[in-house]
């Protein structure tokens, strides 16, 4: 029997290279539900290849023409952000790739959760913004949240065979991204296109600016908490530029566990598809042999402040990461269409933290208003 798999966000970096994965192992897995946000024409295209049961596109405008390009198969066709839901409460899928970007992948993960289902979790904003609860919810259905993320899929797979024994601390690394050694005086005049330019991963434009300013591995420090149940202290981030030791796990007798490889999303995606089990691939091997070497530093977090935001919104908890990932959401998208400058990202979320009320254990309702007075007070930034 074929795992069918739900892909949440699936004309995106990590969407289409699950669906490659599918493509090579047809015995193994089908793609059950696809789900675009406005890119119908690649949704269509992976529709009729894939033949799955159910799609969804976001944008409700574009509903008639998905409709009728599909008019002759017998998969069904839904629109609109409440779909998304609805579909995540079916039960004709196994489990939920949930490679949605932003805050928005948080409502259909939950409701997969509640649907008992075993979720592959690449949307890290779902942790961040709301990990207490998204966590218990998983505890309850007893149900797997297994880590697509390269750095948590890592973790996770040193903590294989270890769940007796006390993790001293995460070591995180971080490839330090595309301005690794660059000072504010450059960064200040830094524009989308080079930032967009990751040395060694290709990815969706959010993550990939995420990167750049180092937020990306602030999240991942709170996604960290959450997954493994970590108190903030026991995370340590280290840059390592060549990306090959993908994440660390120090245990009380000193210890240390690695994941190692060659960088490729593939790797951490068919691990969370396949789990428990590992599937052969062709992907290309690190080779030790090859003249090469493997470094590692202290971030620099005088220049790269936003890690300065991360970790102490990691020590605060309560609703500060919810702010925090709002605040960077507007900013990273003001960024990319040129409104404001590279460093101000950093300034627009720090403003929003220290204005938006701190709320020590959030409800969820409480998180999705936080959220929006943060996605209001940032946005309010920008216009000046
Ligand atoms: P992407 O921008 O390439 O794709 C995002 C997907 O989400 C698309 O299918 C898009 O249609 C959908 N989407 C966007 N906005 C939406 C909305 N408002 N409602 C519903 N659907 C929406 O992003 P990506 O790089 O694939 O990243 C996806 C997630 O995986 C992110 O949370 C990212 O942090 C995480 N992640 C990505 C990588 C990577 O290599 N790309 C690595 C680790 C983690
Ligand atoms: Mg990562």
């Amino acid at each position: 029997m074929t795992k069918r798999i739900a892909i949440f966000g699936s004309t995106g970096s990590i969407g289409t290279q699950a669906l490659d994965v599918i493509r090579t192992n047809p015995d193994k897995f089908s793609a059950e539900v696809l789900t675009a946000h406005t890119n119908e024409e690649l949704l269509i295209r992976q529709a009729l290849e894939f033949q799955p049961n159910i799609v969804v596109i976001g944008d409700e405008r574009k509903y008639h023409k998905v409709k009728e390009a599909l008019a002759k198969t017998h998969i069904k066709v839904f629109a609109g952000e409440q779909s998304l839901d609805e579909v995540a409460a079916m039960d004709c899928y196994d489990f939920m790739l949930a490679a949605i970007v932003g805050y928005a992948g948080l409502k259909p993960t939950l409701q997969a959760l509640e649907n008992g289902k075993a979720i592959g979790l690449a949307n890290k904003e779902t942790l961040v913004v709301a990990g207490d609860l998204v966590m218990q919810k998983a505890m309850e259905k007893k149900v797997p949240v297994i880590p697509v993320d390269s750095e948590h899929s890592a973790i996770f797979q040193c903590l294989i065979g270890e769940s007796r024994n006390k993790i001293e601390k995460v070591i995180l690394t971080a490839s330090g991204g595309p301005f690794l050694g660059k000072k504010p005086n450059f960064l200040v005049n830094v524009k989308r296109d080079h930032a967009l330019q990751h040395p060694n991963w290709s990815m969706g434009a959010k993550i990939s600016i995420d990167s750049a300013t180092l937020m990306n591995k602030g999240l991942e420090m709170i996604e960290a908490r959450w997954l493994f149940n970590l108190q903030p202290d026991q995370i340590q981030v280290v840059i390592h530029p060549q990306s090959i030791i993908h994440s660390m796990v120090q245990f009380e007798d000193g210890s240390i566990k690695a994941q190692m490889g060659l960088p490729d999303m593939k790797l951490p995606i068919q691990y969370a598809m396949a789990f428990p089990h590992r599937i052969p691939n062709k992907f290309p091997r690190y080779d030790f042999r090859k003249p090469g070497t493997l470094t590692f530093e202290e971030p620099d977090i005088r220049t790269f402040r936003n890690l300065v935001l991360a970790t102490d919104a990691l020590f605060k908890g309560g609703n500060v990461p919810c702010v925090l990932n709002a605040a960077n959401e507007i900013a990273v998208f003001a960024f990319l269409r040129n409104r404001i400058g590279f460093l101000d990202i950093t300034e627009m979320v720090e403003r929003t933290i220290d204005k938006i009320p701190f709320i020590e254990k959030p409800t969820l309702e409480e998180y999705f208003e936080s959220d929006a007075e943060a996605r209001n007070f940032a946005a309010s930034l920008i216009q000046m």
